[in-house]
């Protein structure tokens, strides 16, 4: 049900893929990230060496993956994916990095959740550029250092807080990502019309900026929405009617909650009295995991002002009861 969640047919994943911007001019909002990232990318191209070690922080869907693509791109080397959770053994990390070539950029995505055994064979990589191989097994196991070319880690993390001190401090830079402007997301989504040929009125255009959770994947998950509304049960046309249609099927409210937010929201309204709620119990209460409670749904839920975290746990806000449609108690004192 969570437009972001990993239930996206393939061809959303397609349609995604599809509209990737592939060089930094084309990446839309970000204006600090960019300049950031321009930098690092035309120094290293400047001098003929690879870039510093990037860590990209920011709830999913910013577009971090993108950024990973982009510098490769920019870089001309070629582009290695993997994740922390695909990273089950140190060998697994081992197998990936011996086969590396100089100057290529390897995305580690959720890097946060590597095995600590691989996290120390990355920082040995990502530092001397070397990997020590064990051979054999017991008391004749011997550990040959194998020299890697100079390549670039890519990290994404949706919380960089979690990363131990030690990984974080092996990147040349962290690039925090931000919600998007509306504005930003109606030029997303203007150019993700034009490249699926379809003509998007200026009014849907802001409708379904203003509903995506500050969030260029859902914009452009909502977009086909509207088109796949349009198409079966409207005039074909993009308009402002297919949009506010196709928002209600898919029970996005005026704010962009979608039915996990609300869930989450009316949880800690109803069942916590507004909190403090800590956040395991809050995640048992909806039938989510901790971590996309925690990495999906608080960080909006926070910047637009209807959860606070304290160190009592979270807290709902006047503003969340009132778009709950439901009164305050009056100890809240919020
Ligand atoms: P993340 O890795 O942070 O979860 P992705 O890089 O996969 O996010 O981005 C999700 C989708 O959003 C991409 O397919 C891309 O089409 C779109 N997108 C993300 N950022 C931008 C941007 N700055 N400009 C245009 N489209 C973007």
């Amino acid at each position: 049900e969570h437009l972001l969640a990993a239930e996206a047919d393939e061809l959303d994943r397609a349609a995604e893929a599809a509209l990737r911007p592939r060089r930094l001019a084309e990446f839309i909002g970000q204006p600090v990230v960019r300049d950031q990232l321009s930098l690092v990318l035309d120094a290293a191209n400047a001098r003929g060496r690879t870039p510093d070690h990037v860590l990209l922080a920011g709830p999913p869907g910013l577009g971090k993956t993108t950024l990973a693509m982009i510098i490769a791109a920019e870089v001309d080397g070629a582009l290695r994916l993997t994740s922390g959770p695909a990273v089950q053994h140190a060998g697994d990390l081992a197998a990936i990095l011996s086969a590396l070539q100089e100057g290529d950029v390897l995305f580690i995505d959720e890097i946060h959740r590597l095995a600590r055994p691989a996290e120390e064979m990355l920082y040995l990589a990502m530092e001397d550029f070397r990997v020590d191989v064990v051979v054999g097994k017991g008391p004749g196991a011997t550990a040959i250092p194998l020299s890697l070319p100079r390549f670039t880690v890519v990290g994404a993390t949706t919380r960089s807080g979690l990363l131990p001190a030690p990984l974080r401090d092996r990147f040349g830079f962290t690039a925090h990502m931000d919600f998007y402007s509306t504005a930003e997301l109606e030029s997303v989504l203007r150019r993700s019309a034009r490249l699926l040929g379809a003509e998007l009125a200026e009014s849907a255009a802001a409708e379904i900026a203003k509903r995506s959770r500050g969030t260029p994947r859902i914009a452009n998950r909502l977009l086909r929405r509207v088109q796949d509304w349009a198409q079966v049960r409207g005039t074909g046309a993009l308009d402002h009617a297919a949009a506010m249609a196709a928002l209600k099927v898919f029970e996005v409210d005026e704010l962009g909650l979608d039915r996990l937010d609300r869930s989450v929201m009316r949880a800690l309204c109803e069942r916590f009295n507004g909190g403090p709620a800590g956040l395991t119990t809050l995640a048992v209460a909806v039938g989510e995991e901790p971590e996309t409670v925690e990495t999906v749904v608080e960080p909006f839920l926070v910047r637009e002002g209807l959860m606070a975290r304290t160190p009592r746990g979270r807290v709902a806000t006047a503003a969340a009861f009132a778009h709950l449609g439901l009164t305050p108690p009056n100890q809240s004192g919020m």
